[in-house]
């Protein structure tokens, strides 16, 4: 890596999408053109170096090492999974630390990708949530997570050809409370010139920030995961407690106009399967009543279910199989698609929710999370466990 040669203060270029790096390019005084063949370089042949970049003009080339740097993330621990899986864990200054993680399938290479270190929701099943929040990332960070990821494959499988073929926002941090950093970052993904990725490919998931969704729908379109977990709001205002703020009538409606703009004519809504607390037969046939029903024609959709992958501070533990198995049978019995998340990457700690980084627990939001934990296991519309097992 040559990054030291750049100056440490110049432009990140890594922050730009072509459109912003075009800007950039005329503020040197250079055409706008030259944007693509920089970010081309950059983006899909994986320069860091002004110096390689051999069919820049030289001028061009000086002007950029005076002013500007290619800066990606130092990766502080690379692991891998029997099952191919490669989460990598990279520093981001400060103490903090996000991780993406790169699933390969026989038809896919997905990338799953940070947007924030840490996340101010606070999910009671998420591991990152109980971190609390430390930062947004930049543009450039959330970026060369992708950057890193699909050039070091590429090495790795000596091959030109594009080895990352989805991306989904599913790592560290909720994407819609980090807006104007991801949009950029989305389209360096969806551009030709970049990544080239089909929006049917690029996935945003949220916890249901409802203002950004509808700005998402209109800025940059891309398929979108809505994290759901509970069918009605006194189980959601406890397990996700954005929905206090955004609660379910007003996120579903979000849903059905987002898929106005929407690339894809369905939300996948994601459904962690937490045992005792959101699995029993009844909270399936709420569930299907609400997306069938709501607002009259209900909501376009399919369903995730998400094994619970357990972490010690949740008190929380997964779903026997056999109720997963029950609770998506309701939901497909009632002609909802419904699939199961299979884990991938277990045994390093790669799964949803158990991206941890090096953050550490700087708000105090354990104390908080244990509070809500508290009301939650108060006597509500969870049936015990004995009452599930006879459904
Ligand atoms: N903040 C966004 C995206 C990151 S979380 C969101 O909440 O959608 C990505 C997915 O992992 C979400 O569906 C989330 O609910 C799920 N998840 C979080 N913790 C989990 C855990 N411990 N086990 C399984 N899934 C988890
Ligand atoms: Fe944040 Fe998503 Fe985790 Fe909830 S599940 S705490 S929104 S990262």
């Amino acid at each position: 890596m040559t990054a030291g040669a750049q100056p440490r203060n110049g432009a990140n270029l890594l922050d730009y999408d072509l459109e912003g790096l075009a800007a950039y390019c005329e503020s040197l005084g250079e055409k706008r053109f030259r944007a693509t063949q920089l970010f081309r370089w950059i983006q899909q042949r994986g320069a860091r170096d002004f110096d390689d970049m051999s069919d820049l003009a030289k001028s061009l080339r000086e002007k950029l090492k005076g002013s500007a740097r290619i800066e990606g993330l130092q990766v502080i621990s690379q692991q891998e999974s029997a099952d191919g899986t490669i989460k990598w864990l990279f520093d981001v200054a400060n103490g903090d630390a996000v991780e993406a993680v790169f699933i390969p399938e026989d038809d896919r290479g997905t990338l799953c990708v940070s947007s924030q270190a840490g996340c101010a929701v606070g999910c009671r099943f998420c591991s990152t949530g109980h971190q609390g929040f430390s930062r947004n990332l930049t543009t450039g960070e959330i970026v060369a997570q992708l950057w890193f990821a699909e050039h070091f494959l590429r090495d790795r499988f000596k091959t030109q050809e594009r080895v990352i073929s989805n991306v989904v926002m599913m790592g560290m941090g909720e994407p819609l409370q980090n807006y104007s950093a991801l949009v950029p970052a989305l389209r360096v993904m969806l551009d030709d010139h970049g990544y080239g990725l089909s929006r049917r490919r690029v996935t945003v998931s949220t916890s249901g920030v409802v203002p950004m969704m509808d700005r998402l729908g209109g800025d940059c379109p891309v398929a979108l995961a809505v994290s759901l977990h509970a069918p009605n709001d006194e189980l959601r205002d406890n397990l996700v407690p954005l929905n206090r703020k955004y609660p379910l009538a007003e996120l579903l409606d979000a849903c059905n106009r987002y898929l106005e703009h929407a690339p894809r004519d369905f939300i996948t809504f994601e459904y962690c399967m937490l045992d005792g607390v959101n699995d029993t037969p009844e909270l399936a046939r709420q569930l299907v009543a609400l997306l069938r029903t709501h607002g009259g024609k209900g909501v376009s959709c399919k369903v995730n279910l998400i094994p619970f992958n357990p972490f010690p501070q949740s008190g929380l533990t997964r779903s026997p199989h056999s109720q997963v198995v029950a609770f998506a049978k309701i939901l497909s019995d009632a002609g909802i698609v419904t699939t199961v998340r299979k884990t991938r990457g277990d045994d390093i700690d790669a799964a949803c929710g158990q991206l941890a980084g090096d953050v550490k627990d700087r708000t105090g939001v354990e104390q908080r999370i244990a509070k809500q934990r508290t009301v939650v296991l108060k006597p509500m519309s969870m049936p015990p466990r004995a009452h599930a097992a006879k459904e």
